[in-house]
């Protein structure tokens, strides 16, 4: 007999992939020019050459087991070297390369950062609504309580009186996801600022630290010369979550890193639980080929202006013909409100359109629904017709 909590698990689908799938169904039917599928976040821009450049030349210069073989279980050294120098350049973090931990993925780093920081069944985790719907998983399998902060669905940015009501002396960590997945809103200075200080006096009034699990896949991907902020900067105990999936389009890579930096409250201790965490559920090493091959491009990301335009294409667009929409500063999603309170509802009347949006019921933001633009930008151009239509059956009844 399996477990049934891991069958359960197993059997569900997340309506993202639920969406996903039935598109693939569909277009064989319709044809694939006919279905304009906004559901999933796989990156549709190239990897950067610099990616391609580097795999040829660790490929012909190197030996089959400094290719293949074992790293670390923390990581090579020389990698997470050249990640300590990079962002102590870049962001003037003051790290080394012990302070990470080469994982894969951000889904690995976030599971593992999790197991690693929690001590008993009843600690809590703190998510800000709308939120990546793995953290529910990801908190679960750490085995402990989630706790939702519901959304500020005016700016999208973190609701402080709201966070500062959800923190108990049972709060161990927070995550937090800026670049946001779903919402698209980039946090401020001001939001950290103000985040930051709560933490450092909830933390003294409840007698112990509270970790921010910063989630970082979107970092990169900004627009507007928004400045990318170094989240420890506005709040010392703060862990990074980091991944390659989508600043260099290799999600199927499954490279990312955690860094825990030395100014971390307890920060040797942690980090040798994230090595514990990671052992514990037996990742043993990140790919080495792909260690190896984001050290040789440290600093470069997929070419953004394709993401750049195609928010604008599809928020002008969408504005225009009257849908309530979030501005986008980062990732690649585009949120928007949904005309009618349920937003499966609405979801489903666009999919009968051929348009696939994933209502952001899962993301804990009700009455919303996601569309990803990493997608073509001629398929967003052909896709304005069923937007049109869509919006039209609420346009009329009004
Ligand atoms: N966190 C957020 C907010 C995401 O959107 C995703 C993937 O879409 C992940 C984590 C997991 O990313 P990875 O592919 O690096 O595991």
């Amino acid at each position: 007999m399996a477990s049934q909590e891991m069958y359960r698990l197993g059997s569900q689908r997340s309506v993202i992939r639920e969406l996903f799938a039935y598109g693939q169904a569909q277009s064989e039917i319709v044809g694939k020019e006919n279905i304009f599928d906004f559901s999933i976040g796989n990156p549709t821009v190239p990897a950067p050459a610099c990616i391609k450049s580097a795999i040829e030349k660790i490929i012909h210069t190197r030996e089959s087991a400094a290719i293949h073989g074992y790293t670390a279980a923390a990581g090579d050294q020389q990698v997470r070297q050249g990640l300590a120098d990079y962002m102590n350049e870049t962001y003037h973090a003051r790290v080394e390369a012990g302070n990470f931990y080469m994982t894969c993925g951000a889904a690995a780093s976030l599971t593992i950062t999790l197991k690693a920081l929690v001590e008993s069944p009843d600690d809590e985790i703190i998510v800000i609504a709308p939120f990546f719907p793995e953290y529910s998983v990801f908190i679960e399998n750490a085995g402990v309580k989630k706790v939702v902060v519901s959304p500020d669905t005016e700016h999208f940015q973190i609701p402080l009186a709201t966070l500062e009501q959800a923190i108990t002396p049972r709060t161990r960590a927070i995550i937090i996801n800026s670049p946001n997945n779903p919402s698209g809103v980039v946090y401020s200075a001001e939001t950290y600022e103000k985040v930051g200080a709560l933490l450092m006096k909830k933390s003294s009034e409840i007698g112990h630290a509270i970790y921010l699990i910063s989630d970082e896949p979107y970092r990169e991907i900004i627009y507007d010369s928004l400045p990318i902020l170094y989240v420890p900067d506005f709040y010392e105990n703060t862990i990074i979550c980091y991944s390659y999936s989508k600043s260099l389009s290799l999600p199927g890579e499954r490279i990312g890193y955690i860094l825990v930096p030395p100014y971390v409250e307890k920060s040797a201790e942690i980090y040798t639980a994230v090595c514990g965490a990671s052992r514990s559920m037996g990742f043993v090493c990140a790919p080495h080929l792909f260690q190896d091959v984001i050290l040789k491009c440290l600093g470069q990301t997929s070419n953004m202006k394709v993401y750049d335009e195609n928010r604008k294409l599809l928020y002008n667009g969408l504005k225009e013909m009257g849908y309530d929409c979030v501005y986008p500063s980062g990732a690649f999603y585009l949120f928007v409100k949904s005309p009618e309170p349920d937003a499966k509802v609405f979801s489903d009347k666009a999919k009968s359109l051929n348009l696939l949006i994933v209502p952001a019921d899962s993301f804990g933001c009700p009455g919303y629904v996601r569309i990803s633009y990493c997608v073509e930008a001629d398929m967003i151009r052909r896709s304005f017709p069923a937007f049109k239509k869509l919006i039209a059956q609420y346009q009329e009844k009004r």
